[in-house]
């Protein structure tokens, strides 16, 4: 990684990521940058935030998503000046097809959903996890089921057509029966949107730790690919079908803030650990409050780190990132998206292979998953990654 350095802001219409550290309490499976709220000066995170947006947020976002932490953790009154500062800063009110927020079931109070409303936010994404109260206790959730449940009905009587319900799966002890019940309740709702992540013991998290030291038990896989296959099952008999490895929608309610990511677009990301990508160049701001606060409150800027691979690697990263994506991967969309310009594309070889081995299927001039390469996601990425050094040189 390069030393950090301001970059120019990006380009009109990039999408526009904002992340809010804060949570009501951390929960114990969760590696993103968020602290527990309480005693934190959350006034002053929306005003450092909003100081970042004047010196780099993008003008006209085509997307905006609130994400963190919790972005509902924050008050009404922070909430307003978040948003509103936002629109001075960037007209998002008048260009983006879609402004998301993250909210969790404690804070999604029907005030703040009629707010997020007005200030101009128009889909929800709302973590339930599970509606199991000692799975809740184990993830170290503060909310129960019956609050989810409140907090999606709030979103409705405030307007929102657009609701995403996050679940997690595949926890330790979890029966096929048990996620089929809870994922029927769920889809009984009727939402639009449906994440649904298997359980992943990330670094340094009590999970991890947990793990290591005998207190969990991982799922076999076995019963972890079955609990895929039903979760594919069910969303696509409610209407939901899959279009990424764990998001599921209605027709026309794909997340267009995510798509942009999966399709290796730019973005901009601002607020602490925020990662953004504008040309070819990747940066990051500092997983660290103070280190944030500081730099920004010192001329708007806060990069930690920045790199720009070479078009080799940027052209795995696309074929790994548009695998996800059951629309799946075009060649000569992938090579622009990289900007890569060899005569040979290795990549492209490499798929026509792998779809010749069975684990990948075309779908018009698009390579997708196949049923048979769709649970083995990561290990067909890293057929293409481990090409990029001869591809390189
Ligand atoms: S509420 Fe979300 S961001 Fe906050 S600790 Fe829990 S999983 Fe992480």
């Amino acid at each position: 990684m390069s030393a950090a350095a301001p970059t120019a802001r990006a380009q009109e219409g990039t999408a526009l990521y904002v992340h809010l550290p804060f949570c009501a309490a951390k929960c114990h499976y969760c590696d993103f940058f968020s602290v527990a709220g309480e005693g934190q000066d959350s006034a002053g995170m929306v005003a450092a935030i909003l100081a970042e947006a004047r010196a780099r947020a993008p003008r006209a976002p085509r997307t905006v998503f609130l994400g963190g932490g919790t972005p509902s953790y924050l008050s009404v009154g922070e909430l307003r000046d978040l948003l509103d500062g936002l629109q001075m800063v960037t007209n998002f009110r008048e260009s983006a097809v879609e402004v998301t927020a993250e909210c969790n079931p404690e804070s999604l109070t029907l005030e703040k959903a009629r707010l997020l409303r007005a200030l101009g936010v128009d889909r929800v994404s709302i973590g339930f996890q599970s509606l199991r109260a000692e799975v809740l206790a184990l993830f170290g959730r503060v909310h129960d089921a019956d609050q989810s449940f409140r907090a999606f009905e709030h979103a409705r009587t405030a307007g929102f057509e657009r609701v995403n319900v996050d679940l997690i799966y595949a926890h330790p002890g979890q029966t096929p029966e048990a996620w089929q019940a809870d994922l029927g309740r769920v889809l009984a709702l009727g939402p639009e949107h449906l994440a649904a992540y298997n359980l992943s013991f990330e670094e340094e998290t009590p999970f991890e730790r947990w793990l290591a030291e005998g207190k969990l038990t991982a799922l076999p896989e076995e019963r972890e690919l079955e609990l895929f296959a039903r979760t594919r099952e069910m969303t696509s008999a409610a209407g939901l079908p899959a279009y990424e490895i764990s998001n599921y929608a209605r027709a026309g309610e794909r997340c267009r803030h995510n798509l942009n990511y999966w399709r290796n677009g730019e973005y901009v990301g601002i607020g602490p650990s925020a990662a953004s990508k504008v040309g070819f160049t990747r940066s990051g701001n500092p997983r660290s409050i103070a280190l944030y606060r500081r730099a920004v409150e010192h001329g708007g800027f806060a990069l930690a780190w920045s790199e720009t691979p070479h078009a080799a690697l940027r052209l795995a990263e696309t074929w790994w990132l548009g695998l996800r994506l059951a629309d799946g991967v075009e060649p000569d969309v992938a090579r622009r998206t990289a900007g890569f310009a060899e005569e040979t594309d290795v990549f492209e070889a490499r798929a026509h292979e792998l779809a010749a081995e069975g684990w990948l299927e075309r779908r018009g001039r698009a390579f997708a998953l196949s049923a048979r390469g769709l649970p083995l996601a990561d290990y067909l990425a890293k057929r293409f990654f481990e090409l990029v050094d001869d591809a390189a040189s």
